[in-house]
């Protein structure tokens, strides 16, 4: 039978270290919803566990130079709870309340669920579509680089051997900008992502759309932007006619990103719903709730 030991670390120095410690092949451990759900599947690769979940560095929500910064141990209930997270990001404090079951929710993180890059991720789209970072430590030095960039393939990053994301970075929104994220899922409650969905709106004083951003996952092997549709929708009115176009070029666009399969007409229906839905909420008076 495989095992492995358990380490707790107090600080990012003593995560790092530990994490490079060439005796023994670690990994970090947050909430444990993956990983602890995946040992059980195929026997565990690493010989020791680095628990970050307690280190305060990676636990905080704070503004911070015109940036919402937030601990990559920070849970999913922590995001949704956060007035901070609900005012400058609040397509990501929607995506947490989807996630789980209050279990799930209070134990799975933000930064393993970046760090393990499931197709279905749901924090995913909403740091892509807000412009976040991801700051990195090891023993070499730190790094930082988008979210958009470190997530390579479906559970696959950028991240190296013994390297640790500690928190995230994410521009604050001018106030003209409303975000929403969309989900569905097999069933109405607790369910993983199908499709997902992020949107990002900005207008202007003549009520334009002045900025957009469109990112689309868990149908599309890595969640990303949709730049045709967000090019589409910028200098215009919000209208249904604009909406329904919106909708049409992005299903031609998933359709262009991943072929036709089995599931393509199920996929372009349920995604055009959402960029409707998504358009509906970011430039209605006033921000509506997700649905799942
Ligand atoms: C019943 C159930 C329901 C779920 N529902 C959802 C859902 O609705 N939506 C969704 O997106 N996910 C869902 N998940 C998946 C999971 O909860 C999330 O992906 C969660 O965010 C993982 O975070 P964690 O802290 O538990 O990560 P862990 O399991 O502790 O770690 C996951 C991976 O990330 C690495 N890691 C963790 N933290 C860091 C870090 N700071 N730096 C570098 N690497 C790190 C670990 O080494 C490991 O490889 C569900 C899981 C379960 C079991």
């Amino acid at each position: 039978m495989s095992r492995f030991t358990y380490a707790r670390a107090h600080s990012v120095e003593e995560a790092v270290a530990l994490l490079s410690d060439p005796n023994e092949k670690s990994v970090p451990l947050a909430g444990g919803t993956d990983l602890l759900v995946n040992i059980r599947k195929a026997p565990p690769t690493f010989t020791r566990v680095v628990d970050v979940r307690r280190v305060p560095e990676m636990r905080i929500i704070e503004v911070r130079e015109a940036q919402l910064v937030i601990g990559a141990a920070v849970s999913y209930t922590e995001l949704a709870e956060s007035a901070l997270v609900q005012r400058y990001a609040t397509c990501l404090a929607q995506a947490a309340r989807t996630v789980g079951g209050p279990a799930i929710a209070n134990m799975g993180t933000l930064g393993g669920n970046i760090a393990s890059a499931a197709p279905w991720a749901d924090a995913l789209p909403p740091l892509i579509c807000l412009d976040a970072h991801a700051h990195l430590r090891s023993v070499e030095g730190a790094r930082s680089l988008p979210v958009a960039e470190l997530v390579l393939a479906p559970n696959q990053t950028r991240l190296r051997a013994n390297e640790l994301i500690t928190h995230f970075t994410l521009p604050l929104p001018a106030p003209d900008v409303q975000s929403v994220f969309l989900k569905v899922g097999h069933r109405i409650a607790q369910t993983l992502s199908r499709a997902n969905l992020a949107a990002a709106i900005g207008r202007d004083a003549t009520g334009r759309i002045a900025t957009a951003r469109l990112v689309v996952g868990t149908i599309v092997p890595v969640a990303q932007r949709f730049e045709e549709v967000e090019s589409l929708l910028i200098g215009q009115h919000p209208s249904p006619e604009l909406f329904a176009e919106a909708a049409a070029r992005a299903a031609e666009g998933l359709v262009r990103r991943v072929g036709r399969h089995w599931a393509t007409e199920y996929d372009t229906r349920v995604l055009k719903a959402l960029v409707v839905r998504a358009l509906r909420a970011t430039t209605a008076p006033s921000p509506t709730p997700e649905g799942v």
